[in-house]
């Protein structure tokens, strides 16, 4: 478990240099941005309005940059061919052509490590899942639980919001520098941050947003939302010890299934939606 983090932290440091040039940009599209108005991007499914300084094409040139270097870690245990790499690329698949896709580079990659209960999305739809979840999935529609909320969090643009709020809480800095070595000092310190942003889990709000977008997903491609459910309470099940984004004790397993099964109606709505444009085809 821990290996696997430290390979996705070697694989981040490496892609430094390439954040730290892409903060460059980020800067100077965020000040460009204060002198006229915040920008906003509107969330599909919840409609909620949240501050993103990026275009959806960065997100696709963030998100390459780094799982570039992350698979390059994981290389020995990447998994080419079978079973399990085919299965998470259909549903991966199905699911992605029901999103709120904006023009993502869909691509998805099977790790090799059983005791990582864990799954990944970067920015702009770049994928993994380790094998030490699929006991946990069970089946394809308890995998289609868990790339819902990948690819929700890909489509709702988490990442690059949060690197977003980081560049907007530089630009405050700079104001405040008194001179050009602060501003330097700053980036420097704003770059490292991003890095750790981009690595460290989702807040609360974040993971309740992209369980519930990943719900209606599962349900518009045809995957039984009710699953979900079931699905958390294995993981729940499997307990204390799991890595970074599966393992959030934010929010708690309770809070997350009762958000869900909250949501159900709607979801089972578009399931039942789904099934009916199946059959008639
Ligand atoms: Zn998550």
């Amino acid at each position: 478990m821990s290996s696997a983090f430290d390979s996705i932290r070697g694989g981040f440091y490496r892609a430094e240099r390439a954040l730290r040039g892409l903060f460059g940009h980020a800067g100077a599209l965020a000040l460009a941005f204060a002198l006229l108005a915040p920008a906003c991007f509107t969330v599909p499914v919840t409609g909620r309005s949240q501050l993103n300084l990026f275009d959806a094409t960065e997100d696709v040139a963030i998100g390459q940059q780094a799982y570039v270097s992350v698979l390059k870690e994981s290389e020995g245990q990447l998994v080419r061919t079978g079973r399990e790499v085919e299965l998470v690329r259909k549903v991966v698949e199905r699911i992605a052509a029901v999103s709120d896709d904006p023009g993502f580079e869909w691509e998805s990659n099977v790790i090799r490590d059983p005791e990582t209960v864990n799954a990944w999305c970067m920015p702009g739809g770049k994928i993994a899942v380790y094998t030490g979840i699929l006991p946990i999935c069970q089946d394809e529609t308890g995998l289609a639980v868990v790339l819902g909320h990948e690819i929700a969090h890909a489509i709702a643009r988490h990442g690059t919001s949060r690197m977003s709020q980081a560049v907007l809480a530089q630009i405050g800095l700079e104001a405040a520098a008194a001179s050009n070595e602060d501003v330097a000092q700053y980036q420097a310190e704003l770059a490292a941050a991003v890095e750790l942003l981009v690595l460290m889990p989702f807040g609360r709000d974040d993971e309740l947003e992209a369980d519930h977008i990943g719900l209606i997903y599962m349900a518009r491609a045809g995957y039984d939302p009710r699953e979900a459910v079931a699905f958390w309470q294995r993981m729940a099940a499997a307990g204390g010890g799991a890595p970074p984004e599966f393992l959030s004790t934010h929010p708690s397993s309770e809070h997350r299934i009762a958000a869900i099964e909250a949501l159900l109606p709607q979801a089972m709505a578009d399931y039942e939606a789904a099934k009916k444009a199946r059959t008639r085809k």
